[in-house]
């Protein structure tokens, strides 16, 4: 009959409902490493207009426009690319 069929489908595609539900879940949580892929910040920050470059943390350094600042690793970074250490947080 036709409504043995019917409930046959329904039941048919509740399983695959439930299976796709898993593998999206599944999906989810094999891919936890989003957050821990972003960059670190730099510990020292340069000002490319003035060649001065702060720590992360100093004021000034946060005054630097994103388009004005460039990301130092290191202090020797710095002096290779030019920079003089600031005067008011001497890195
Ligand atoms: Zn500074």
């Amino acid at each position: 009959m036709t409504s043995e069929s019917l409930t046959g489908w329904s039941g048919t595609i509740a399983i695959l409902s439930v299976i796709v539900l898993c593998v999206c879940l599944l999906a989810s949580c094999a891919s936890p490493g989003d957050k821990t892929t972003a960059p670190k910040a730099a510990p020292f920050v340069g000002n490319r207009g003035s060649r001065i470059f702060h720590e992360a943390s100093c004021f000034d350094a946060g005054l630097i426009e994103q388009w004005n600042r460039e990301d130092l690793q290191s202090t020797g970074e710095a002096a290779a690319k030019g920079y003089r250490p600031c005067q008011k947080c001497k890195p």
